[in-house]
């Protein structure tokens, strides 16, 4: 697929989601600016052409996602300095899940930022949704989808009709379809990263999601009209983190294990072997792998 296309990619979809807003005391902060000025793997970060690797056989996404399922949206406040995002919690913890390198993580609330957190390519589009799961170690995985203005989106107008003013609000959706967040196309980009909200834990699995959210103007301005500061937080250095992705034609560079690598793999000698083995593909396409 090529790049103006997959620019046009539409999708519908969508959120469910709160706000956790925390204003932390003067100690914490401390602490938590201790722990950042240690920390590596942050999120979010710009994902280029330049800084993704094609990998055409990523590990399969397989959500298992209720279409019938009550929600509980609250908005926790406009952010200050520490970013915060509206969310939606799912009432039934059991209502949605993925699977993924034969781990299971099961999801517990989907929210949204205004304008977007991740970049591709250096732009920003104007909301970014957040789902986040965790596994029963308590590991976390976001899937996070941009949303780009479009056409209005019908499975989400029960949340963004109705959107909590204050942070006494709690808008009860009682029917809303878990799938009308996903695309049909799962091809995504994938790294480690952080929470984007104190205190931005680092073992985050980030799978960002390729193929836009379609939602009208209108519906993007009933959520950023709530934040008129914004609540994304600033781009985050990669530092030498690896993005994958399976996005077709998106990285300069792709890497395609020979078989003997996977041999290689298989006896235990690791990931040293398979990068020394890398080989470059799509012949007129040169660039650096991040
Ligand atoms: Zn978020």
């Amino acid at each position: 697929m090529n790049k103006s296309f997959y620019f046009k990619l539409t999708q519908s979809a969508a959120l469910v989601s709160a706000v956790f807003f925390c204003t932390l005391p003067a100690a914490q902060a401390d602490t938590l600016a201790d722990n950042l000025a240690a920390m590596e793997a942050q999120s979010p970060i710009n994902i280029t052409t330049n800084n993704t690797t094609f990998v055409k056989n990523l590990s399969p996404l397989l959500f298992t996602l209720n279409s019938d399922t009550q929600l509980k949206v609250i908005n926790n406040g406009s952010p200050g300095v520490d970013k915060t995002a509206a969310r939606a919690n799912l009432v039934d913890p059991g209502a949605g899940s993925v699977t993924v390198g034969g781990d299971t993580y099961r999801l517990s609330q989907f929210h949204f930022h205004a304008p977007a957190e991740h970049l591709e390519n250096g732009y920003k589009f104007p909301m970014e949704m957040h789902m986040v799961f965790a596994d029963s170690k308590n590991n976390l995985l976001v899937v996070g989808r941009w949303v780009e203005e479009g056409a209005f989106n019908q499975a989400l107008d029960p949340i963004f009709s109705n959107l909590p003013q204050t942070v006494t609000d709690t808008l009860t959706v009682d029917h809303f379809n878990l799938n009308a967040l996903i695309p049909d196309n799962l091809n995504s980009f994938r790294y480690d990263g952080s929470l984007t909200t104190p205190p931005f834990s680092e073992g985050v699995k980030w799978v960002d999601l390729a193929q836009p959210l379609d939602m009208s103007a209108a519906q993007i301005n009933a959520f950023s009209s709530l934040f008129p500061n914004g609540d994304a937080r600033e781009i985050q250095a990669l530092n030498g983190r690896t993005i994958l992705t399976d996005v077709p034609g998106f990285a300069t560079v792709a890497v395609v294990p020979e078989p003997e690598t996977y041999t290689m793999l298989l006896a235990g000698l690791g990931l040293i072997g398979f990068m020394a083995r890398r080989r470059l593909v799509n012949g007129g396409f040169m660039g650096s792998v991040a």
